[in-house]
């Protein structure tokens, strides 16, 4: 059966000042609006704003507050309606108050706590946790094994198509593009500009060339086959989109090295 969506709900990224039947009137989110420009349609999910900011459907919305291509927008459309029913704040306050767990976690990774509080890191289930935040809409949690649990990581079930993460990195001009969270957390305990795809080496998404158009991107996958495939593959997809570099790691040991062994082991 067809969910009956109510957009008022759904979109409460929208400032709503007051509803006339079945038409909702506020703020649009897309230019500096004192004048009440934006209406939509709690029915539909039509929008369209009177001083020419545009008009579409729920997933362009989306697209446009989001500032994401429309397969994540559909994703996030899709999040706001089902909302992922775990609590990744409790998980994090569980890894604060684990200190043996944490200080494991930060000694072995390289991570510093400052990183753990901003993208609140957690801990559930013999598993470190990392949410995927796109503005306050949590669209994922990425659960890893810490001692060799199987499988080494999962997903919240049907919610595991592959993001960029962290959302707010993808506002810098230049970035660092990581294999996993992993390496990337590391990077970004350094100070650096980080970002990595939660999935394996080899994904990418044609729109996300398109959200990363006019950087600067360092791809720094690891030293292995998939990872090396990885990097081309991504390399061949940004081209024309963005000013490309691939680092290639230092290191022959051990044979799949990734960026934390060798700021870990070599830095
Ligand atoms: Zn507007």
């Amino acid at each position: 059966m067809e969910k009956k969506i109510n957009f008022l709900e759904l979109y409460k990224f929208i400032r709503v000042s007051r509803v006339n039947n079945l038409e909702a009137i506020g703020f649009c989110p897309f230019h500096n609006d004192e004048k009440e420009s934006f209406a939509f349609s709690i029915e539909t999910g039509l929008w369209k704003c009177f001083a020419g900011c545009g008009q579409g459907n729920a997933i362009q919305l989306i697209s446009r507050v989001y500032k994401v291509g429309e397969k994540d927008a559909n994703d996030i459309f899709n999040t706001l309606l089902n909302p992922i029913q775990e609590d990744y704040l409790q998980y994090h306050a569980t890894l604060l108050n684990s200190p043996v767990i944490l200080n494991n976690l930060l000694k072995k990774r390289g991570w510093s706590k400052e990183i753990v509080l901003e993208y609140k890191i957690g801990y559930s289930d013999e598993r470190f946790t990392i949410p995927v935040l796109y503005r306050d809409t949590l669209l994922n949690i990425r659960k890893y094994a810490i001692d060799g649990k199987k499988p080494k990581m999962l997903n919240v079930t049907g919610y595991g198509n592959a993001k960029l993460f962290p959302y707010n990195m993808l506002k810098e001009p230049e970035l660092f593009l990581f294999e996993g969270e992993s390496d990337c957390l590391l990077a970004l305990s350094l100070g650096l500009p980080a970002i990595t795809v939660t999935s394996g080496a080899g994904t990418w998404k044609k729109e996300w060339s398109q959200l990363l158009k006019g950087k600067k991107i360092n791809i720094c996958y690891d030293i292995d086959e998939a990872g090396k495939r990885g990097a081309e593959v991504i390399a061949s997809q940004l081209l024309g989109h963005c000013e490309i570099k691939n680092i290639k790691l230092p290191i022959t040991e051990p044979s799949n090295a990734d960026f934390s062994d060798y700021i870990l082991h070599y830095g």
